[in-house]
């Protein structure tokens, strides 16, 4: 038996792990590689290629760098089963085919069209939290893993050998998700994230009372509060703390990815920590889709929640060109901002650089960090709690140097290598 890991091996994207157990075939996650650490790839960055005599793929939750090249095993001739959450399919869904108009718009390679991804629907397998299904021989347990909604991690019992995969998780709660669900059964063998394994998150509480200062600080002097979120989580858990501070007595108003993201997300109610109050916020904004009504809302104070997070397209663009000059207005960035994304040079230079635009931007700029990841603390609660008698540190850009902290700690840990095979 052995695995071998095709991406998201010390590196963040990418993702995908082939578990052959001489019998069974099954593959994590497969997904592309859009940013890294020194900036914004040209084009993204693929998986390594695999066979296609497998016997299922598991999905762990919809984000590109997981999803991002599932429909090319399609497009090469791949027709077994996918396993995910409903959630998960319908929100990949969005965010694949955002990446094939990307990828037109851009001029990169096709590897797959909405050809592709239809065969991936029919072989679609929905499954949900707490649920037990079969691989063969293999049993599989589903686990919430607390990072967006519909996102899972996966317990595969293998007779002699019982391995977990993570994906990305999220051990404590947020306004919009429950943390993680423990694993409760033996594992030998733990694969997981360290997005986050070198640092902690600065307490969540002050963070959400940060954002709603701001938010409260910049109407009361008749400015717009401009949030950018990512589409999938964020939006929605910004909309949530907005709710929670009070702050929906202001016009607010949710433009983008967003949009479709959010009722995707309250297709699914059961999966989330607040599905009322997140479906009353939902119908109470103005939705935003052109630009003559952006044009509309920006004359008066208002709360404008759009994408993209990073500041790299989407709708934000267009009220920053319109904004950027006004010193009552704030732009508030609520996620974690790549280095060489638009919104990171901001941060680091006051200005608004891309391939189309430069200019100064004289709003309020604020970081706040509402992380969809564990913090380092957490992460080192998880593997604890799963007390697995071996660690593969994957999804992270110090995967070696956590994995030789884990080691300190005791742990029989390792950083696998793109390419590499481990047996297990
Ligand atoms: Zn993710
Ligand atoms: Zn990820």
């Amino acid at each position: 038996m052995y695995l071998k890991f095709l991406g998201g091996a010390r590196e963040v994207g990418r993702s995908g792990v082939l578990f052959d157990t001489g019998k069974e075939r099954i593959l994590f996650d497969y997904g592309i590689k859009i940013v890294n650490s020194e900036g914004p790839i040209k084009e993204p960055q693929l998986p390594m290629k695999v066979n296609l005599n497998l016997d299922a793929i598991l999905l762990s939750h919809a984000h590109l760098d997981h999803s991002g090249f599932v429909p090319n095993l399609y497009h090469r001739g791949y027709r077994g089963p996918l396993y995910t959450t409903a959630t998960t399919l319908d929100l990949s869904r969005i965010l694949l085919k955002d990446s094939i108009k990307i990828a037109r718009i851009k001029n990169y390679p096709e590897h797959f069209n909405t050809k592709d991804m239809k065969e991936m629907e029919k072989n679609e397998f929905r499954i949900t939290y707490g649920q037990y299904f079969h691989v063969g021989r293999l049993g599989v347990g589903v686990y919430d893993a607390g990072h967006i909604p519909g996102s899972v991690m996966f317990h595969v019992d293998a007779g002699d050998k019982k391995l977990v995969y993570s994906g990305d998780i999220k051990v404590n709660d947020t306004e919009l998700l429950r943390g993680l669900e423990p694993i409760r059964e033996n594992t030998d063998i733990l694969m997981v994230e360290s997005t986050y394994g070198e640092r902690d998150h600065p307490p969540r509480e002050d963070q959400e009372k940060k954002l709603a200062e701001v938010v409260k600080e910049t109407l009361e002097n008749e400015g717009i509060a401009l949030l950018a979120c990512f589409a999938v989580g964020r939006a929605q858990e910004v909309l949530l703390i907005l709710k929670k501070f009070g702050l929906d007595k202001y016009p607010i108003y949710l433009d983008g990815m967003a949009i479709d993201a959010t009722k995707i997300i309250l297709k699914y109610p059961e999966l989330i920590k607040h599905p009322k109050q997140l479906k009353k916020m939902y119908h109470k904004v103005t939705k935003i889709h052109k630009n003559k009504e952006r044009d509309k809302i920006i004359k008066e104070p208002g709360i404008i929640v759009t994408t993209s997070g990073m500041l790299n397209g989407g709708p934000v663009v267009h009220y920053l060109e319109k904004l950027h000059d006004n010193e009552n207005c704030s732009l508030v960035l609520t996620g974690f901002q790549v280095p060489g994304s638009a919104g990171r040079i901001l941060l680091d230079t006051g200005k608004f650089v891309t391939e189309e635009n430069e200019f100064k931007v004289n709003c309020k700029t604020h970081f706040i960090d509402l992380s969809a990841h564990a913090g380092r603390e957490e992460l080192l609660k998880y593997i604890k709690s799963v007390d697995p008698k071996k660690v593969l540190v994957m999804h992270g850009d110090q995967c070696e140097k956590f994995s030789q902290e884990l080691k300190d700690m005791g742990y029989d840990s390792y950083a696998p290598k793109r390419g590499e095979k481990v047996e297990i």
